[in-house]
């Protein structure tokens, strides 16, 4: 297998068939994909999707939970809103993650990612205890079927990341690296982030962003490249750590346009692959 293969993140929704045909023929050879509506989990479409998947040839490697009512508005819609942090909506959630990782089994995924939702600095807030908790019961889950469970970067600074994976104390949880998010939530350095959580790196999310313009906000969003993350360093940094995992190419927009910068950010990464001597 090739070292650090290139991949996509795909949404599973309108015109899957034709995105995944398009990245196919572009020669991905991994992709993530996001939790598939609700429609596409029962059957016969959940049948139809499985075997889309494995006409396509391309390796599924992580299978990311995304929940109902989650919102990226700005930070504090995004305390309120996303992952396992709020209470009252989190035991549901908790069964939606093992509905999503029944599915990413099924696809031969070895891993389900999520945003779970700021965690608390203070270890003695009961959300602190109560997200240890819910993160133990889905690493158990996932356990049962080989699996790991994998934290996506970018809402907290990377030693409150390795305290909290510390204190579950579960062998199967990782983390999914996202730099652009480490800039977009102000919360770090990537390349020093990465550092930290390299222990339990298991996946990267290759996404540009800008630092926050002010408090309170979310920074922007860009086309690999053309961020503040520093793609070169980022990838010459994941070499130095020894990763050799898949680089999942992120794009949080839909339409044409996302394809089109699929396809810019995978030339991209070649050359800079090619830069850095990693075949
Ligand atoms: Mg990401």
């Amino acid at each position: 297998m090739a070292t650090m293969p290139l991949g996509a993140m795909l949404s599973v929704g309108d015109d899957f068939a034709g995105r995944l045909r398009r990245i196919q023929e572009a020669g991905f050879s991994t992709m993530q994909l996001s939790r598939p509506p609700d429609e596409w989990l029962e059957e016969p479409r959940r049948s139809e999707l499985k075997q889309l998947i494995a006409d396509s040839g391309i390796r599924v490697t992580s299978v990311a939970a995304i929940y109902a009512g989650e919102s990226y508005a700005d930070i504090e819609t995004v305390r309120s809103t996303v992952g396992l942090l709020p209470e009252e909506t989190r035991s549901a959630r908790i069964e939606d993650t093992k509905l999503c990782a029944d599915f990413a089994h099924e696809t031969g995924a070895s891993n389900v990612s999520s945003h779970i939702g700021y965690i608390p600095e203070d270890r003695a807030d009961c959300d602190y205890a109560g997200l240890v908790s819910a993160v133990r019961e889905i690493c158990d889950y996932l356990q049962r079927r080989e699996m790991s469970f994998c934290l996506e970067t970018g809402q907290e600074p990377a030693e409150l990341l390795r305290q909290f994976i510390g204190d579950v104390g579960r062998e199967n949880l990782q983390v999914n690296f996202d730099p652009a998010n480490m800039i977009m939530y102000g919360t770090g350095d990537p390349i020093e982030a990465l550092a930290v959580v390299a222990p339990w790196l298991r996946g990267v999310h290759c996404k540009d962003g800008e630092w926050p313009k002010a408090e309170g906000q979310l920074g922007e969003e860009r086309t690999l490249g053309q961020g503040q993350v520093g793609i070169e360093r980022f990838i010459a940094k994941l070499k130095g750590i020894g990763y050799q995992g898949p680089l999942t190419i992120e794009r949080e927009i839909a339409g044409e346009r996302q394809m089109q910068d699929f396809l810019a950010a995978k030339k991209l990464l070649e050359q800079v692959k090619a830069d850095l001597g990693i075949g």
